[in-house]
């Protein structure tokens, strides 16, 4: 059987798409992706409110993703019905392969991202020893433009299936290597097959030395947030989520460096009411864990909406700035 494979992750097409057509959502279309909460326990019900600490998605300008792609959205039905990839007692952890170096000072710790995907998706994470690209004969090419080496995704892929553990709720390599999908596109910055959960991508174009820039003073930082916020994208992919279109949201579709960077690292209410309802977590130990690894890598305005989202949580404002009781 042909095996459908699709390129969910932003891409720089080569052409220019002239659509034009995304209309964003109202406050009432955003509250109908959410869907109606009454019923549900108490904390996970404020935690879905769309109050002020969700900002609704702004109008795409030319070369966004939605100016590019005009997505039509996945609603908190939409996603169930769908029947989502979802954990269970044998299918359980996330599993990162690297594959390449991860250069200290240019690529952000494996132990951190591991870290972060454990606490953001509430679930055991797994990190592989890292392969050499060398011996695993994937297809390469040098790229046209940048003169970099490019790794074929596709070939990625067709590995991982075949290594995915028995445990394994998904494996996603990671690599510092430009990535490529077919050979007419100029690259990609990963690539996933959402029903094998298997997936792969870059962290190369997060880093200045790519483009032969010099790494500023905030690199470490600057580097590790894109990583988390990729991983924690392309992550969320494998439970099935599709683009977000209702509010700034991490699973917001992206075109280019600036607009990843413009989508925050949190999930909206509609998005992270899909991924509880998959993994059944505690939304409020999930912001306390959340809370501790942003703290920990000093990721402070995360750490402060943390923060803001509990004490709105708890029913009350004024948790005094980055503390929080046991
Ligand atoms: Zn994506
Ligand atoms: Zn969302």
């Amino acid at each position: 059987m042909k095996q459908v494979v699709l390129p969910i992750i932003f891409f720089l097409p080569l052409s220019v798409c002239l659509a034009m057509d995304f209309q964003p959502p109202g406050p009432a279309e955003r509250l109908r992706a959410i869907g109606p909460t009454r019923g549900l326990p108490e904390a996970l019900r404020l935690a879905l409110d769309a109050g002020p600490d969700f900002e609704p998605i702004p109008a795409p300008r030319p070369g966004d993703w939605l100016a590019v792609h005009p997505e039509p959205g996945q609603t908190f039905e939409d996603f169930v019905r769908s029947r989502p990839n979802r954990p269970d007692g044998t299918r359980r952890k996330i599993y990162l392969q690297p594959l390449g170096e991860f250069l200290k000072d240019q690529s952000p710790a494996l132990e951190i991202l591991k870290e972060y995907a454990a606490s953001y998706f509430v679930t055991e994470t797994e990190v592989f020893p890292s392969l050499a690209i060398d011996p695993l004969k994937f297809t390469t090419r040098s790229n046209p433009y940048t003169r970099n080496r490019q790794v074929l995704t596709t070939d990625v892929l067709t590995f991982l299936r075949k290594r995915l553990p028995a445990d394994a709720f998904c494996l996603l390599a990671i690599t510092m290597e430009d990535l490529y999908p077919e050979p007419s596109w100029n690259f990609v910055f990963g690539q996933a097959s959402l029903r094998e959960r298997v997936g792969v991508f870059s962290f190369a174009r997060y880093d200045p030395g790519f483009y032969r820039e010099e790494r500023g003073k905030n690199y470490s930082e600057t580097l590790l947030r894109r990583s988390c916020k990729v991983l924690a994208h392309e992550t969320a992919h494998m439970f099935s989520l599709v683009h977000c279109i209702f509010f700034r949201c991490v699973l917001n579709g992206s075109n280019h460096l600036q607009e990843s960077d413009s989508r925050p690292l949190s999930l909206c209410p509609v998005c992270l009411r899909k991924l509880q309802f998959s993994i059944g977590f505690d939304v409020v130990a999930r912001y306390r864990q959340l809370f501790d690894f942003y703290h920990k890598v000093a990721f402070e305005p995360e750490a402060r909406w943390v923060v803001t989202r509990l004490a709105r949580i708890a029913g009350h404002e004024g948790v005094p700035s980055g503390g929080r009781k046991k």
